[in-house]
């Protein structure tokens, strides 16, 4: 007989293999149809359904037609797939840029395509190292990192506007849970140059135009959203899990920080947020004693427009006290959040619980050591 161990190990290695499932539903007068893998089932009947080009599909249960299992094994897209999908999807003069984790859809200019992709490809590296060094390992993706890069407003706002409605206009790029997918348009003016007649700028000529004050929002953004999409496919976060806003912004904040003296327009990391910071200490004299609760507790803040104003400058303060002065309490409180299922709901208590086991009992005298390092900082 063999030993047990050997079945165990056997066992470790068998990779999972989900077998597929199609699903019917029906959303917006149409019927869509779906292969892919359901990776949550709601008690309500409801799914979330995970299918090949990485879009997370969350189908209420009056929406589901119909259910089967498929014999063929769930296999996500590789990027020659993933790419051939994008291509047929997106505009005709849309080509796509390969890096080693992304795909770059664009159809800007060749160069500012590999300029994007550089960037990215430096935040995903940086990303993972930074966190190692601190004690959390995240993982490759299981699909292919894609980002959507239009070469003007206009043609961005066209493809946006059936995700962002009517707040399209002031957006200016976006990570979407659903499709995975980061999108945005060339906010530099290097491609209205282009339309002037300059087609063939070089990459040395591009990063000298990309080095300079104009440009501190575009890197801002970009490094931004790439943030959140490296955060929900690393295992730091899981895609429709209840994470606290205030965290995943200040996580994206911490790290959107240009570095403008250098000629890439992004190096370091944990650099004080001027922009935030001014905004944060702008609104310190009629900030209300006690509301740092409320922005832990749940999202409102967020969905408020004033209030949003004060609660993304907060978040992003939080985050640069917590992972700063408090390392090891921060990377505890990482990982009860990187448990968290998709589409789990927290209540107000839940979130304060797990922050008060991280950080401490005591809010209030949390909530003022916090004010008393953020108002320092210069
Ligand atoms: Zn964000």
């Amino acid at each position: 007989m063999k030993p047990t161990w050997i079945i165990l190990i056997l066992l470790a290695l068998t990779p999972c293999v989900f077998a597929t499932e199609d699903i019917v539903l029906r959303r917006d007068d149409r019927n869509i149809h779906l292969s892919g893998d359901v990776v949550v089932e709601a008690s309500d009947g409801g799914v979330l359904m995970l299918t090949a080009d990485g879009f997370l599909w969350a189908i209420q249960p009056q929406e589901l037609l119909t259910r089967e299992t498929s014999r063929l094994p769930f296999k996500p897209h590789d990027a020659r797939a993933l790419s051939e999908q994008l291509l047929s999807e997106l505009p005709a003069d849309f080509e796509i840029h390969k890096t080693i984790h992304y795909l770059v859809c664009h159809n800007t200019s060749r160069p500012y395509a590999q300029w994007c992709g550089s960037l990215y490809e430096r935040l995903y590296r940086v990303f993972h190292n930074y966190w190692k060094r601190r004690g959390f390992t995240l993982h490759e993706p299981n699909f292919p990192l894609v980002a959507i890069v239009f070469k003007d407003q206009r043609s961005y706002e066209q493809y946006a506007a059936s995700e962002l409605g009517d707040a399209t206009q002031s957006i200016i790029g976006y990570y979407s849970l659903h499709t995975n997918r980061v999108t945005m348009y060339d906010l530099t003016g290097l491609e209205s140059l282009r339309a002037q007649g300059r087609s063939n700028l070089s990459t040395r000529e591009i990063n000298s135009l990309l080095v300079g004050p104009e440009t501190e929002r575009t890197v801002a953004t970009i490094i931004h959203e790439a943030t959140h999409q490296i955060a929900f496919n690393c295992g730091m976060h899981q895609r429709f899990a209840d994470i606290p806003l205030w965290l995943s912004e200040g996580m994206a904040m911490y790290f959107e920080v240009p570095d403008l003296t250098s000629s890439r327009g992004w190096r370091n990391i944990g650099a004080v947020n001027r922009v935030r910071l001014s905004e944060f200490q702008a609104r310190l004299t009629t900030r209300i004693p006690g509301s740092m609760q409320e922005l832990i507790q749940d999202d409102s803040f967020f969905k408020d427009a004033n209030l949003a104003r004060a609660a993304y400058p907060e978040s992003w303060a939080l985050a640069y006290f917590l992972i700063r002065s408090r390392p090891q309490q921060f990377l505890a409180y990482l990982q009860t959040l990187s448990h968290k299922q998709p589409l789990g709901s927290d209540s107000a208590n839940e979130r304060l619980m797990d922050f008060r086991s991280a950080f401490g009992q005591n809010l209030e005298q949390f909530e003022n050591t916090f004010l008393r390092h953020a108002s320092r900082l210069r």
